[in-house]
């Protein structure tokens, strides 16, 4: 879920209490990711996806965040599940439905809740069971988009240099970053400044901020097959590539500390600092 208008700029830091509190939603988080995946083949559906990540929420005391969210476009409705399932040419936003997953699709699953106050929010793209090479390479490309960004923060001193990493990277692979949607700071609630974009701009030049120890972000990049032009569909919340060639999307809820970035949504007994190798893309 992501926020498209741009609001007056506040960063707060966090300190390594809240940060913990942070990793104990980014666990529960991660969890439910997982939980997914075993209905992610071919005759399954994100209707049942859907149920179980609600079902985790709601026994561990976790609020969904995404469930209600308020559209962007005035009196429209609300988002009406706990997942957002974007399936091959749709980017983000995506709502459940019982049509059963085919072999060769992609699907983006993002999720986010708040536990004792504090949020996480994370989405993987998942195949389908076998994927054509293109989309093989899509779904390489993303995360490794994403993976290459946290392992730059360790480094750069501000995000613009991160987010042309990310940018170059794409290009270099023939592919995207779609900029219309980008990712943002996180707390205690789930959109918090600043703007996180996938991508160099004059704004990001202007806004450009430091990766400062205490900085929460959610990453998430956007990654196209063809354009990075996108539309909103009728039922007013799916996202969906121009040309409707197919789309990912990968994203981690990550802290900067003094001993560099923490990645707060990984899985329970997976030490928030393992940093993800570089992946090769063929
Ligand atoms: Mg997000
Ligand atoms: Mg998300």
């Amino acid at each position: 879920m992501l926020r498209p208008t741009p609001p007056p700029r506040m960063i707060k830091l966090k300190s390594p209490r809240e940060i913990g509190l942070m990793r104990e939603a980014g666990k529960l988080v991660a969890r439910a990711l997982d939980a997914v995946k075993p209905l992610a083949q071919p005759g399954g559906t994100t209707a049942e996806m859907n149920e179980v990540v609600a079902s985790i929420f709601k026994d561990a005391g976790a609020t969904p965040l995404f469930l209600d969210y308020p559209n962007a476009a005035h009196g429209k409705p609300a988002f009406p599940a706990v997942i957002c399932t974007s399936l091959n040419e749709q980017v983000v936003h995506g709502i459940p439905n019982r049509r059963p997953l085919k072999e060769g699709d992609i699907l983006s699953v993002d999720t986010g809740c708040r536990l004792n106050g504090w949020c996480g929010d994370s989405a993987v793209t998942l195949a389908i069971g076998e994927v054509d090479p293109v989309a093989r390479k899509l779904l390489d490309v993303t995360e490794e988009t994403l993976n290459l960004a946290i392992r730059a923060m360790a480094r750069c001193r501000t995000w613009s240099e991160v987010a042309s990493l990310m940018e170059r990277f794409v290009h270099s692979q023939g592919f995207h970053v779609v900029e219309k949607f980008v990712g943002h700071g996180i707390g205690q609630q789930l959109h918090e400044d600043p703007q996180v974009p996938n991508f160099v701009s004059k704004e990001l030049k202007r806004q450009d901020f430091v990766l400062e120890p205490g900085l929460v972000l959610a990453i998430e990049p956007m990654v196209s097959v063809g354009t990075k032009d996108v539309r909103v569909l009728g039922d007013t919340w799916t996202v969906e590539t121009r040309d409707r060639r197919p789309s990912a999307h990968f994203e981690h809820t990550v802290a900067m500390t003094p001993d560099g970035p923490r990645i707060l949504t990984l899985p329970d007994g997976v030490p928030d600092d393992t940093l993800p190798g570089p992946q090769r893309v063929d």
